[in-house]
């Protein structure tokens, strides 16, 4: 299947560049090396020790935030290849995509955001993210953080989500009110096809659901699964399972990269400022795709995410998340070097933000037995 959008690929010879100018390299282009340095930052080893969202004591096959990470770049490159846009410029977004995650996946996000908002702040992994490529690595002499293009800078802000004017007057020249390229258009739904099909496959393995559920919750699963029965009858339920699961993945990369090149030749687009200025984004699923991801969404919603395994998990990590940040905030003198300095100069929910939403599940969790000590 070859449906070219290549007049709408950001070719790295056009990226607006990086803050502190650099000279070229002589094998890899801009955006190789923005990948390059993801992969080399601190950030994104620490990846490997955050919980996507099953804890990792349950089992050793769950996906981590690193193994996730690595499926949506997959993805991501699949589709871009497909449509002929630039797959450096995928990857460096899919990698990176995840690098402001703080431990604890969505419980450790949505508690920082409640400590944050005490204090009339918030916490945003995507913003968390842009912070730590700009400031919070430190690796070069002549510059502060990665000194990532501005076409990756601008793609770590927006993945998820349009940035409206006036909305965050510090992301001003990330250019508020236009859309990102193609490129970053399609990590949020390479992202979405990644953990969806993931956390079917995970909580099917930790038992949370029969096959048969999964089927009768999401028809088109429920179709293949007929299909690969039939074809495959005396294999093992769970070979049976994860052949059905392929088929699913196909069909939802398979509807991004039919779907975005329908709604970019029907747009009638031409360039990336076109795609920019147009008014929706354009890498969409078909809607066939879009019923069944969608259907797959509340699907894991009921007996996945909302389950009492995941919710005694997500309660206890939530208390301790904000006992370990009000111990902070009254006694920021406790922090390590440099945050104690940072607190001194800035406001200190802050930096101990800042210092919590950097720390690894490990990390977190000896922090929390340091200073609590054991069996609470
Ligand atoms: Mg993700």
């Amino acid at each position: 299947m070859k449906l070219s959008l290549c007049a709408l690929q950001l070719d790295a010879a056009a990226s607006r560049g990086r803050r502190y100018p650099e000279l070229p390299h002589p094998y890899r282009d801009e955006f190789q090396r923005d990948r390059d340095r993801i992969v080399h930052a601190r950030a994104f080893r620490r990846l490997e020790d955050k919980t996507q969202v099953f804890p990792p004591a349950l089992s050793d096959h769950f996906r981590n935030r690193l193994t996730h990470t690595i499926e949506v770049a997959q993805i991501a490159r699949t589709a871009a290849a497909a449509l002929d846009l630039n797959q450096e410029l995928t990857e460096a977004l899919a990698l990176a995509h995840d690098i402001g995650h703080p431990p604890f996946a969505h419980a450790g996000e949505e508690e920082l955001n409640r400590q944050m908002q005490r204090y009339g702040g918030r916490f945003d992994h995507n913003l968390h993210a842009l912070r730590i490529v700009e400031h919070f690595e430190q690796r070069y002499a002549r510059f502060p953080g990665l000194n990532l293009t501005f076409e990756v800078r601008e793609g770590i802000v927006k993945h998820s989500r349009d940035l409206a004017p006036g909305e965050f007057p510090e992301l001003d020249e990330y250019l508020p009110g236009l859309r990102p390229p193609l490129e970053a258009q399609l990590i949020d739904l390479a992202d979405e096809i990644a953990y969806n099909t993931a956390d079917l496959d995970d909580a099917f393995s930790a038992g949370l659901f029969t096959a048969a559920e999964a089927a009768a919750a999401v028809p088109y699963f429920g179709r293949i699964l007929e299909e690969v029965d039939t074809q495959f009858p005396g294999a093992a339920e769970r070979i049976r399972f994860l052949e059905a699961l392929r088929l699913l993945i196909d069909l939802l990369v398979g509807g991004l990269i039919e779907g975005t090149y329908a709604a970019a030749t029907g747009a009638g687009v031409s360039s990336v400022d076109q795609v920019r200025a147009y008014p929706r984004r354009l890498a969409v699923f078909t809607p066939d795709a879009a019923a069944t991801a969608s259907a797959l969404k509340g699907f894991l919603h009921r007996r996945v995410y909302c389950s009492e395994p995941l919710q005694q998990e997500r309660s206890r990590v939530t208390a301790q998340l904000a006992e370990l940040f009000e111990f902070f905030i009254r006694d920021p003198g406790q922090l390590p070097e440099p945050y104690r300095q940072q607190a001194a100069a800035e406001e200190p929910p802050r930096v101990v933000c800042d210092y919590i939403a950097g720390m690894t599940d490990g990390f977190f969790r000896r922090t929390y037995e340091r200073i609590f000590g054991h069996g609470r």
